[in-house]
């Protein structure tokens, strides 16, 4: 049964608490809504903390981003509501949308670093390949401009270029897993950089991941193409502009490669005693000559 739009506004609510108190918005930051009708949406307010949410603050608005009846506190909807009625629009199948500021995952659409694929199973099963737009300037057409040449029928979340993240998906709550486990994900890769080496994961792998995915009745536009190489076309740029090396470097069983990453060779790694045995040589060659 379709939940009632007090039920929505209480949900809304609900779900700028949980992102206030995870820290993925400050001040009055962030918006979120979700669609009641094909030309209804329930939308925060601008100007108030998403943590001190109350369903009267709530916005109903038609397809323009209009306020279609008075706000019980007189609240304004979001600047950012042509964002979501773009999504709402290009994907009849989503019900739900959030607009965040997730400091990790900010800090990579800030740095102009591309989110790397075959890393994480959580990343590519519930997330799928993150694509980051161009900067746009926030409240204007340009922000949902820049957003939607890179929503697919299937993805479900997007960073904004020197902004923060848009999550979609077919209720509330899907679409705040998606945003936790973003920036869950940029979270345990800023980690790993400070560990030091970073596994990707092999052409085969990622493709039974991809089974297990379409087994989980979740859809993912690489499937068709992963035999042609289409996942992990940005890890180049990833390992360049973000600094750390492949670890073990597990090899493409096709081409002996890791996905997505060119054939430079390893680097010789020189231990303590062949070090000693060098400069051992190379002395005794310089006493030799200095003798000569
Ligand atoms: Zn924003």
């Amino acid at each position: 049964m379709d939940k009632s739009v007090w039920q929505l506004k209480q949900d809304l609510c609900e779900i700028g608490r949980r992102i206030w108190m995870r820290q993925f918005c400050a001040g009055n930051e962030g918006n979120h809504s979700v669609k009641v009708s094909d030309d209804r949406y329930l939308v925060t307010p601008t100007g108030i903390s998403k943590g001190f949410l109350e369903p009267g603050d709530i916005c109903l608005c038609d397809d323009k981003g209009e306020l279609v009846e008075p706000n019980q506190k007189g609240r304004r909807p979001s600047s950012e509501i042509k964002v979501h009625i773009a999504i709402y629009k290009r994907r009849p199948d989503v019900k739900a949308v959030i607009h965040s500021h997730p400091p990790h995952a900010t800090a990579f659409a800030i740095a102009g670093i591309p989110l790397p694929e075959g890393v994480h199973p959580e990343a590519e099963v519930f997330l799928g390949k993150v694509n980051t737009a161009e900067y746009a300037l926030p409240s204007t057409q340009e922000l949902p401009d820049s957003i939607l040449p890179l929503i697919t029928d299937t993805n479900n979340t997007v960073l904004m270029g020197n902004h923060g993240s848009v999550t979609y998906a077919e209720d509330l709550t899907g679409a705040y897993y998606r945003l936790e486990i973003l920036d869950a994900y940029c979270r345990m890769l800023l980690l790993t950089k400070q560990v030091g080496k970073i596994n990707i994961l092999d052409q085969g792998q990622m493709k039974e991941l991809l089974e297990v995915k379409s087994n989980f009745g979740m859809a993912d536009d690489r499937t068709a193409c992963v035999d042609e190489g289409c996942i992990g076309q940005d890890n180049d740029k990833f390992l360049t502009t973000f600094g750390v090396q492949p670890a073990t470097a597990v090899a493409d069983k096709n081409n002996g490669q890791v996905m997505g990453t060119s054939t430079e060779a390893p680097k010789q790694q020189i231990d303590k005693a062949q070090l000693e045995s060098l400069v051992s040589t190379i002395t005794e060659q310089i006493v030799k000559t200095m003798q000569g």
